[in-house]
């Protein structure tokens, strides 16, 4: 598998009309490792017209051939999952096992989906009509738009290409800027598969042209985006204005709570997975660790212990738990909420800052003694530092959880049965992980709830979003 440094349109490789290309570095080393073309609005056109012309014959192969096609995707993979896993560590920066990890998750969904292809179901409705007959069926939405972040340059993708693919629709991708090289990789295993050409299309380029085309380009029936909120509701007011479907994957807020009856060191566990993973870069991340009053010191000492474990380096080294941050600003952002923390009265219990490796490396942060006027309660941190909250009552902590305009992942641990599923009931949030920090799985659906998102992906449930129900009354029978 080697890098590619073009975009992929209906299985051919080329630049951007202009020949403008973007640079991408690797954030371990600040270095260049290579450029991608930086497409507009003109090539935008020429992907959807690929993806639509497409259309018509993929939908209508039969769901075992794609279901054929998907699983060789899934294959082609696991064969490539060194190699992809190492494009994915030098253009993002995460560990390398946590990058092989992500591979082997990403041809899951191809498995998955390749499963689901043939269990697209219709229904019949009893007729209030004599001598009539109602059939429910559902059929791909067409072409799709798709766009995706930087934190998870292959999965990301997968889950909406493999969902797509198994439906009979057609996409164009439009990968983060940061992260193009994962995305591209697609292309090739798209050929080795045998996919037919306009079935996947990627493209890089300049976000806001890309985007305003997939929203007003009349061939083009939906956008499925995963990203920050913000852009999630501009892109969704444009995709309204134009009425296409729409699937947002946004930002979330997480709770991680800790009650006293909780095991302790399972929650330990959890948290560090929970938090750190990613250097604290995914959109599931416990943001807010709430911990009893009972168990506070000593989870906080059980934390310290472990963070204290982790090995903050280049992501390419084999025995690296850290990576880097993805750029400047998201070191901004960690000095700016950690300053804000404690300005409000947060004690740094370890970490605090700039890792002694320079670049974009961050200690891995403790804080204690935080409170909800700190910007760390109610933004999105989206990198290593743990805040921890104090709560005396189950009711104190469900409202401190629900206290915020996000719905993505909550956690809780606890021993209690009756609590446990209070809890599962109570956290307005579209996925509850009880004595569990990791959730994702392609099995069940992954979804926020608020202004974390609408739809899901994964699962059975997944399919949906790219389906339309339709009805059809068949009269004139002569039964
Ligand atoms: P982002 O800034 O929203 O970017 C995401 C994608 O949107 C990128 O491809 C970006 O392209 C593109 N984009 C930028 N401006 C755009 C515009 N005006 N119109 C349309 N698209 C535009 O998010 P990020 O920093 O890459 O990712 C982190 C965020 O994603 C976090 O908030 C995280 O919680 C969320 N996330 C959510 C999930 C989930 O499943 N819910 C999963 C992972 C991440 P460029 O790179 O070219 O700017």
């Amino acid at each position: 598998m080697r890098k590619r440094h073009q975009v992929f349109i209906a299985n051919q490789w080329r630049d951007a009309d202009d020949g403008a290309v973007m640079e991408v570095t690797n954030p371990a080393t600040g270095k260049t490792i290579g450029t991608a073309p930086r497409c507009g609005r003109a090539e935008t056109a020429i992907a959807i017209d690929a993806a639509f012309e497409a259309f018509e014959g993929w939908r209508d192969t039969l769901a075992d051939e794609r279901a054929a096609i998907l699983m060789r995707l899934h294959d082609a993979m696991m064969d490539q999952q060194r190699p992809l896993a190492e494009i994915l560590t030098e253009e993002m920066g995460k560990p390398i096992a946590e990058a092989m990890g992500e591979v082997a998750f990403s041809a899951r969904f191809f498995k998955w989906f390749a499963e689901e292809a043939r269990r697209v179901y219709g229904d019949t409705i009893p007729s209030p009509w004599p001598g009539k007959r109602i059939i429910i069926a559902k059929e791909p939405v067409g072409v799709v738009g798709a766009i995706t972040p930087w934190n998870f340059p292959s999965s990301m993708i997968a889950r909406k290409l493999a969902a797509s693919m198994a439906a009979g629709c057609t996409m164009v991708i439009k990968p983060a800027s940061q992260t193009p090289f994962s995305a591209l990789a697609y292309g090739d295993l798209a050929v080795d598969a045998g996919a037919p050409p306009g079935v996947v299309n990627i493209l890089t380029g300049t976000a806001s042209e890309i985007a305003g085309e997939m929203c007003e380009n009349p061939k083009l029936r939906k956008i499925t985006f995963t990203g920050s909120t913000q852009i999630g509701k501009q892109l969704a007011a444009h995709a309204g204005a134009h009425m296409k479907r729409i699937s947002m994957e946004l930002g979330g807020n997480a709770p991680f709570i800790v009650f006293d009856d909780a095991d302790i060191d399972a929650a330990v566990d959890g948290a560090m997975i929970a938090k750190f993973r990613n250097s604290g870069q995914t959109c599931v991340c416990a943001n807010r660790i709430l911990v009893q009053s009972g168990v506070y010191d000593v989870f906080t000492e059980k934390l310290k212990a472990a963070i204290g474990k982790l090995n903050v380096g280049d992501g390419m080294a084999p025995d690296v738990t850290q990576g880097p941050l993805i750029d400047e600003a998201a070191v901004a952002k960690m000095e700016s909420q950690i300053a804000d923390a404690l300005e409000h009265g947060a004690r740094i219990v370890a970490g605090g800052g700039s890792h002694a490796l320079g670049g974009l490396f961050f200690q891995p942060t403790l804080l204690v003694d935080a409170s909800a006027e700190m910007k760390i309660f109610s933004e999105e941190t989206f990198g290593p530092i743990a805040p921890i909250f104090k709560f005396d009552t189950e009711e104190e902590a469900i409202d401190m959880a629900n206290d915020t305009e996000y719905g993505l992942a909550g956690y809780a641990y606890t021993t209690n049965l009756g609590r446990a599923w209070r809890l599962s009931e109570k956290l307005q949030y579209g996925m509850v992980g009880i004595n569990e920090g990791l959730v994702s799985t392609e099995v069940a659906p992954f979804g926020g709830v608020k202004q974390s998102g609408i739809g899901n992906e994964g699962s059975k449930y997944g399919l949906n979003d790219y389906l339309n129900i339709k009805y059809s009354l068949f009269g004139g029978l002569n039964l």
